[in-house]
């Protein structure tokens, strides 16, 4: 098993949040993402055990998506003086709070308006404790997302380019921007990265990353060759993470919830027409609740763990 090197904190959190990992030294404590809104007082609360009466001085995102940064306006509200870092991508959106280009509105979830301080360029670096902490661009799983790599002590910050299992959904398909190059050149990045411990966006950290990269381009392997299946993927992965947030709701309601979510009906259009919305939404509620992620009795759906 690995160990972290002193200062370096990994709090693995449940799906609907994002990992967070804090960094600190003596005049620093950094936290890279922030987990989801509904979420925000447990980061608090893992960031003040750890930090103890010192504050945090920076957050930095490696992307914008709502469960990596919806703890963010929480914490800047909690901490007068933090300073927050995002990839220069989205940097004006953020300015302008603009939910359909930040995806908060397309994918029927919500993040509380935060501002940023500065943002965080491909080839930068920043210096913790004597380590050099250093920024890649890891376009795929979203365009504008960042990884971050300690050289010396080969740890990677991952979000969601690279899990033990997989990565996160590729968002620009959704859209009808083709992105499996992307995550093909982001796994090569990492590759050539060579680190000794990943901490991913989602699930365990890990140190067989070559296991996982395996894992990774097989399952890209599988989306090239049949985009359906990634797109009935990332409605699942839709419908299962609004689950996870609400855990129980009426079904005509959670209907009304995937006739509001912009992403669903591109999905929607584009790979099952044959179908109505209702009809095509419907079986994906069974096709979770068959592989036991939610449960539907009576009027209800019951997201199950
Ligand atoms: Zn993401």
């Amino acid at each position: 098993m690995f160990t972290l090197p002193s200062g370096v904190s990994f709090f693995e959190r449940g799906w609907l949040s994002s990992n967070n990992v804090l960094i600190q030294d003596d005049e620093q404590a950094i936290l890279v993402d922030t987990g989801y809104w509904t979420h925000a007082d447990q980061t608090a609360a893992l960031v003040a055990a750890t930090l103890k009466e010192r504050p945090l001085t920076s957050i930095m995102n490696t992307h914008l998506h709502s469960d990596h940064c919806g703890g963010n306006a929480h914490l800047q509200g909690l901490y007068p003086a933090l300073t927050t870092y995002i990839p220069p991508g989205h940097a004006s959106f953020v300015d302008q709070w603009d939910v359909n280009v930040l995806t908060y509105e397309p994918t029927g979830q919500h993040c509380p308006r935060f501002t940023k301080s500065g943002v965080l360029r491909g080839g930068e670096s920043f210096t913790v404790a004597g380590s050099t902490w250093r920024i890649h661009a890891a376009p795929g799983h979203d365009p504008h997302s960042i990884i971050i790599f300690n050289e010396s002590d080969g740890i990677l910050i991952s979000a969601d380019a690279l899990w033990e299992n997989g990565f996160g959904v590729v968002f620009p398909e959704i859209e009808g921007f083709a992105a499996f190059e992307e995550v093909k050149l982001t796994l090569a990045a990492i590759e050539q990265l060579k680190p000794r411990v990943v901490l991913p966006g989602h699930g365990s950290a890990f140190d067989d990353v070559d296991g996982a990269l395996e894992r990774a381009r097989s399952r890209l392997a599988q989306f090239e060759s049949a985009p359906d299946k990634h797109a009935n993927y990332a409605a699942k992965v839709l419908l299962k993470f609004k689950l996870l947030e609400l855990q129980k709701i009426k079904l005509v309601d959670y209907l009304g919830w995937g006739q509001s979510a912009q992403y669903l009906h591109l999905l929607h259009t584009t790979y099952s027409q044959g179908i109505s919305f209702e009809a095509w939404f419907l079986d994906l509620c069974k096709a979770l609740e068959k592989s036991g992620a939610c449960l539907i009795n009576d009027e209800y759906i019951n997201n199950r763990n």
